[in-house]
């Protein structure tokens, strides 16, 4: 299968043609890229990969809202949308370690030392009041300092200058593990990031396990065959060979500037904050190579990541309930989960399974498996009907959560966590009866006839 993001828009181009829009006309990199794509989101309801050609200060163009669509994921699979999760899942059960390369695209061009320079990068602003310019589609690799194990991730990185970063590194998540080890001992933490990417490399950067598992290798398992990787030109970290661009780097030990404001995925722009820097020692690209930004904020950052989210947390919850339905990340935080309880106290198990798989959840609902999680009607029918708040609600105080949740005390992620049993008591058999129709009844009605 091919892994670069030009045959995937090929696909896209030649299978959902009215899924991509070029714009040729000069786009000002200060919020008209973000807002024209907000724009015909809200107004037109339309979610199109956007092509920008010519975006004023620089000679790349620009891509983006590339994964506004769950059709287009599901492509990007080889899967229909309904079987994206137990795609995701056979991608996590059965992964295929990367393999090396010698060269690849990735190093049509290489710029090195002084021939760095960010600036002449899109420099995209998204939001009104953001800091500066962000790199919002830049995914990590990165290996452990003492270890043979590697670690991917997406990390928002802010233009400070010619050759450097802010970067924002999630505080209890494995790339600040790594730094953390780095910088205990002065060491800077060698890093590269790959930017414009067949978006099965991007769902697989996402997926959220142990630190031992290996992101590259379920990259692999979506791909269907090895995932293929360069060396770097400043470093031995391994990138994608056939990425549009790749920035090798450090981030550097003991030193901090400020990263933000920035509006995130929660809707929310938090203000600046001291965060680690990264160095940049070099620029790799194709000729003629496309800037992928992601709309952030928007489906385009919200599909990609649910995805991977709710495959982790459908496992984590089989684990120890056997009967889960299904599940349903439908907001920031959030995480609905439909069992069929065959034993009272599931529920909360799947609640503590729950909290114990994802840093991010706050706040968990859980229904019988009569209540369709994806309708957001009848979980709050099973929450006010099948509900008592003084026993069903479990609060779990000064715990990890997300460090962008802005209700958290400093706004650094110390946060209590809420789980909602809205299960049928003492079991949904017991429970006062749904109205209902005699089947004979149902069965003999014909609509077509009865609205002719
Ligand atoms: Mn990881």
């Amino acid at each position: 299968m091919a892994q670069d993001l030009r045959s995937y828009l090929d696909r896209v181009k030649s299978e959902l043609p009215g899924d991509f829009v070029t714009v040729s006309g000069e786009m000002d990199p200060a919020h008209q890229v973000t807002a024209t794509v907000a724009k015909v989101e809200k107004v037109a309801r339309k979610r199109p990969v956007m092509l920008f050609e010519n975006v004023k200060g620089t000679d790349f163009p620009v891509i983006t809202n590339l994964h506004a669509s769950r059709k287009r994921l599901a492509m990007a699979m080889n899967c229909a949308p309904q079987d994206m999760l137990k795609t995701y899942l056979k991608s996590m059960d059965e992964p295929i370690a990367p393999r090396e390369v010698n060269t690849g695209p990735a190093k049509d061009v290489i710029m090195k030392g002084d021939a760095v320079n960010m600036l002449a990068l899109p420099q995209l602003e998204h939001h009104s009041g953001d800091g500066g310019a962000y790199i919002t589609a830049a995914i990590s690799f990165a290996k452990h300092p003492d270890e043979d194990s590697w670690n991917c991730a997406y990390n928002r990185l802010m233009i400070t200058g010619k050759d450097t970063t802010s970067i924002h590194l999630t505080l209890g998540k494995h790339l600040w593990e790594y730094h953390q080890i780095a910088e205990a001992r002065g060491e800077s933490l060698p890093v590269a990031f790959a930017i414009g990417v067949h978006p099965a490399i991007a769902l697989g950067c996402l997926a959220i396990g142990s630190i031992d598992e290996d992101e590259r290798a379920i990259m692999g398992g979506l791909f269907g065959e090895a995932l293929e990787l360069v060396r770097c030109e400043t470093s031995d970290v391994l990138v994608p060979a056939q990425a549009e661009m790749i920035l090798e780097g450090e981030i550097l030990p003991r030193e901090r500037i400020p990263e933000g404001p920035f509006g995130e995925f929660t809707g929310y722009s938090l203000g600046a904050r001291d965060r680690e820097v990264f160095k940049v020692n070099a620029v790799t690209h194709r000729k003629d190579a496309m800037f992928h930004d992601i709309t952030v904020g928007h489906l385009d950052h919200m599909l990609l990541s649910t995805v991977p989210m709710e495959a982790n947390l459908y496992r984590a919850v089989r684990a120890m309930i056997p009967s889960i339905k299904a599940i349903r990340v439908p907001s920031p935080f959030t995480c609905f989960v439909s069992i069929e309880q065959r034993l009272l106290g599931q529920a909360k198990n799947a609640i503590m399974a729950v909290f114990g798989a994802d840093l991010y959840m706050k706040r968990v609902v859980v229904v019988d498996h009569d209540v369709d999680v994806f309708n957001d009607r009848e979980v709050n029918w099973a929450i006010a009907t099948r509900c008592q708040p003084d026993k069903d609600i479990t609060i779990i105080s000064n715990t990890r959560g997300s460090d962008l949740d802005p209700s958290t005390a400093g706004n650094d992620g110390n946060t209590s966590k809420w789980g909602l049993d809205a299960t049928a008591k003492p079991s949904l058999s017991e429970f006062t009866p749904r109205h209902s129709y005699p089947s004979e009844i149902w069965d003999g009605i014909d609509v077509d006839d009865i609205l002719s």
